[in-house]
């Protein structure tokens, strides 16, 4: 049994080992999957906000070169200078919007390239509007008219959205795969946690099942070595300690037993046999003896192995003395007939017996032993092979067994 809860733990703990390794491991990956998953959402949204910056710019540079161009129109058509306002507040920040998206869009080749061809389209723009409003204000209306319709503006103008829009659809084009990847990261992120998650859960499940495999068998170890602890090996009956532990429990509880008896049985020239034949037939009698003496007692009373051939018989609710008489008688019988079937009367195997009885002999369940053991020296000493009723000493005779045959 040994042996084999050693090699159990053993196993469990390997076991263990795996399981707690096993862990470690995927939570170890699980944590640098999410720090790169988690790194490439942050870069996502980067260039997200980058191409957001660019659509900005991108649409601020129209805008303005928009209302400079509102503003020359209105003026070129009315002459009022009031017109002037968004056509100045237009160019003023032109210059501004378009460094802006220089900045902002700066990052590859083919964006600066557009970008350069906007701010060439503009500044060919701005020129062509301040051409137009100095003619308008040097009283040349009609030649600024003429300039305008000459259409040159215009191409400016187409050039510079075509630009614009090839700029915008790039990056609306990059803010779409940023915002898409960013999206299918999270979703293998969330599967990837849904799945490590349900991993660990597993292994903590199957480490508390292990766990509890370990508890038991340690348990029924424990169980068992304490059935060891309390069982003579020769014969598999209790043994003193476990007597002693179950006078103990009747002591604490004496209302539970009615009469108690205790019978403390020596075996009568045992030692011949082992003398004559050999410890281990010696052994063999002591087995034969005590499976004769538990046939011939109840199943209820306790028979113990308490010395090498001593027996004890420990009766709760044993009835009265006549009751008792015959069990001795029985218990006479069942070992004269061993010692007359295993070795034909070649030697005289008999029993002595002391009996003390609970509550009448004896006042204390703890004394039934020792007042037992007593009658039965006794019961030696009339000549063997007979019982003694043993009592407590009374009063003023201290250490003195009365004795009944
Ligand atoms: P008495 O009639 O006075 O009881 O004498 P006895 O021959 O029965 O011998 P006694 O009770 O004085 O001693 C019991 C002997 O049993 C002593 C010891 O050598 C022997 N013995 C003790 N334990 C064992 C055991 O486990 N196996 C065997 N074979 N012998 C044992
Ligand atoms: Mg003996």
């Amino acid at each position: 049994m040994t042996a084999r809860l050693f090699r159990s733990a053993k196993a469990d703990r390997n076991r263990f080992i795996v399981l707690y390794v096993s862990m470690a491991i995927g939570l170890l990956v699980a944590a640098g999957l999410f720090v790169y998953e988690a790194r490439i959402i942050v870069a996502d949204g980067l260039r997200d906000e980058e191409a957001f910056a660019v659509l900005g710019a991108a649409n601020r540079v129209l805008h303005d070169l928009e209302n400079a161009e509102t503003g020359q129109r209105g003026y070129l058509l009315t002459g009022d200078e009031s017109y002037l306002v968004p056509y100045r507040e237009g160019i003023r920040d032109l210059d501004d919007t378009v460094l802006r998206l220089q900045q902002v869009a700066g990052s590859d080749e083919r964006s600066l390239e557009l970008v350069r061809r906007v701010e060439h389209a503009k500044t060919d723009k701005v020129t062509e509007l301040a051409r137009t409003i100095e003619l308008a204000r040097s009283g040349n209306r009609i030649a600024a008219v003429a300039l305008v319709q000459t259409n040159e503006g215009k191409l400016y103008m187409d050039g510079l959205r075509q630009d614009l829009s090839l700029l915008l659809n790039d990056w609306r084009e990059r803010r779409r795969v940023a915002t898409e990847d960013a999206h299918q990261r999270l979703m293998f992120g969330s599967a990837a946690l849904v799945a490590i998650a349900v991993l660990v859960c597993c292994l903590m499940g199957y480490t508390v099942y292990v766990q509890r495999r370990a508890f038991a068998r340690v348990h029924a170890y424990s169980n068992a070595l304490n059935q060891q602890a309390a069982q003579d090996t020769l014969t598999g009956l209790p043994n003193r300690r476990r007597l002693l532990s179950t006078i103990d429990a009747l002591s604490n509880d004496p209302a539970a037993a009615k009469r108690i008896a205790l019978l403390y049985l020596d075996i009568d020239g045992f030692k011949n046999v082992n003398d004559a034949m050999g410890h281990s037939a010696g052994d063999v009698l002591l087995r034969r003896l005590a499976e004769s003496l538990r046939a011939a007692t109840r199943q209820n009373d306790m028979l113990a192995r308490v010395g090498g051939d001593e027996f004890v018989l420990l009766a709760t609710d044993c009835g009265d003395d006549a009751k008792l008489r015959e069990l001795a008688d029985r218990l006479l019988s069942s070992v004269r007939a061993v010692g007359d079937k295993e070795y034909g009367g070649r030697f005289a195997i008999g029993v002595s017996i002391g009996i003390a009885t609970f509550p009448d002999r004896v006042q204390t369940i703890a004394g039934l032993l020792d007042v037992a053991d007593a009658a039965m020296y006794v019961a030696k000493r009339s000549g063997r092979s007979t019982y003694s009723f043993g009592s407590s000493p009374g009063p003023g005779l201290s250490n003195v067994v009365k004795l009944t045959r």
